[in-house]
């Protein structure tokens, strides 16, 4: 098969996401044939070096035999089984792990299959816990500036990126927004942070009687072009929201999962959410699954005789076995392998190899954030993005500039031969985009 029928057949048919499909009359889709650890391979033998974990997911490579194994057994014994008034060993085993790895405070785990699905039903608990409560009135969110929540009408309300959400405005009950503790805001990524929780405090401290959350992103807004902050900010959420009587959400469904260099993200500032939502990397890369871990006080909130009282959501694959196995295996990986301390070896290594790069005069606010990093290119063509991306491919990379900021979010399986051919072919495929200016 020829990677040219597939594309006519593709554009047919299939609507791609994120994607204005008449784009393709000039940028060719890539079909991938199969992918193995950091490659991926199309239909005509070309290889791809995912710096993107295939958009935040993979986190241990493709085709990985520990998770493919575990998903092929459980196969065998339950496909899928609805999860009202039904349970089954991998959803219980993972809600326990998850539990456990939060210190039991986060102890129980609500279930679905994608991002914006886990932000949706964070939003939904904290109103309704307030509901429950006895307050009503609060029922609105705070959101960062530059933030990304996902793309139902719901978590469109917290996302505060103009192109994803100008369209449906009319379909949107918009959030407040407080201002972003961007590290490149400076002078120093600690003032940076302070300001902006400043700023947050003066809200809040107007606002907390309707404020039901505030949901953020811990330590980096990754769709908003990997926009990192230092870890104070965190604390000093936790510290206004025990204050004011506002829940806090913390979105890693990008960050969490080890990206951030522990597994979740908050560990870098000693504070627990009150809703942590994760997906993407949780289940390796494999299957849809998100979750929202919550504590007890807000359990217990909803524990009632009145069914109306009780979180009354649901999706169809809740909880799906084969998704929760996948989830099990990566968490299995995580503690066989000792991932997240052989990550900061090759976090290190990596950080080091790209330090030429990092002096480039081409390149500012080179950043990086455990297994994240990112830096902003000085250009003014608004068409750098898709340029870097289609030299990216015929250097043998995968990248998704945002922007003018490129990125790498490789998966945790990476050499130093690796990371060295990453950082060459990075530096290639830029010049080639420089010398065509
Ligand atoms: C990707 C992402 C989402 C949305 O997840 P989907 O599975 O794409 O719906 C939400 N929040 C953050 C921080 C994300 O990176």
């Amino acid at each position: 098969m020829s990677n040219h029928s597939l594309l006519a057949r593709s554009l047919a048919n299939v609507w791609h996401p994120c994607t204005q499909m008449k784009q393709h009359e000039r940028l060719p889709l890539v079909p991938i044939a199969r992918g193995q650890g950091l490659w991926l391979y199309d239909f005509e033998g070309r290889r791809y070096f995912d710096a993107i974990s295939s958009w935040w997911v993979n986190l241990f490579g493709h085709a990985n035999p520990r998770i493919g194994n575990a998903i092929r057994a459980q196969l065998d014994r339950l496909e899928h089984v609805m999860l009202a008034g039904f349970t089954h060993r991998p959803v219980i085993e993972l809600s326990e792990r998850l539990s456990a790895m939060t210190g039991g405070a986060l102890g129980h785990a609500f279930y679905a299959s994608d991002g914006a699905s886990a932000t949706e039903i964070a939003l939904k608990m904290s109103a309704h816990y307030w509901r429950n409560s006895g307050h009503p009135e609060k029922s609105r969110f705070l959101c960062i500036e530059g933030s990304y929540h996902g793309e139902t009408a719901g978590a469109l309300s917290v996302t505060d990126i103009a192109l994803f959400r100008e369209a449906y405005a009319p379909l949107i009950k918009f959030s407040t927004t407080v201002p972003t503790p961007d590290a490149r805001r400076g002078p120093t990524p600690q003032e940076a942070a302070a300001r902006a929780a400043d700023a947050l405090h003066a809200i809040v401290a107007e606002e907390a009687a309707q404020i039901a959350a505030i949901i953020i992103e811990p330590l980096v807004q990754c769709a908003n072009g990997m926009v990192m902050y230092d870890a104070e900010y965190l604390r000093r959420v936790r510290t206004i929201c025990d204050r004011y009587k506002i829940h806090m959400i913390a979105d890693e469904i990008a960050v969490g999962c080890g990206r951030s260099g522990h597994f979740f993200a908050c560990e870098h500032a000693d504070v627990l959410p009150d809703f942590l939502c994760l997906s993407k990397g949780i289940s390796g890369g494999y299957l849809p699954l998100s979750l929202v871990l919550s504590s007890d006080e807000i359990f217990e909130a909803f524990y009632d005789d009145d069914t109306t009282r009780g979180f009354l959501h649901s999706h169809s694959y809740t909880g799906n076995p084969l998704a929760c196995t996948a989830a099990l295996a990566t968490l299995d990986i995580f503690e066989r392998d000792n991932v997240l301390e052989r990550n900061r070896e090759r976090a290190t290594q990596l950080s080091e190899i790209a330090e030429p790069l990092r002096r480039h005069p081409r390149i500012e606010h080179f950043r990086q954030t455990g297994m994240i990093w990112a830096f902003d290119v000085k250009t003014e063509d608004p068409d750098f993005a898709r340029k870097l991306f289609s030299s990216g491919l015929e250097h043998e990379l995968l990248l998704r500039p945002i922007g003018r900021t490129v990125y790498w979010m490789p998966p945790y399986l990476f050499d130093g031969d690796d990371a060295a051919f990453l950082v060459q072919r990075t530096g290639d495929a830029l010049e080639a985009v420089f010398a065509a200016e």
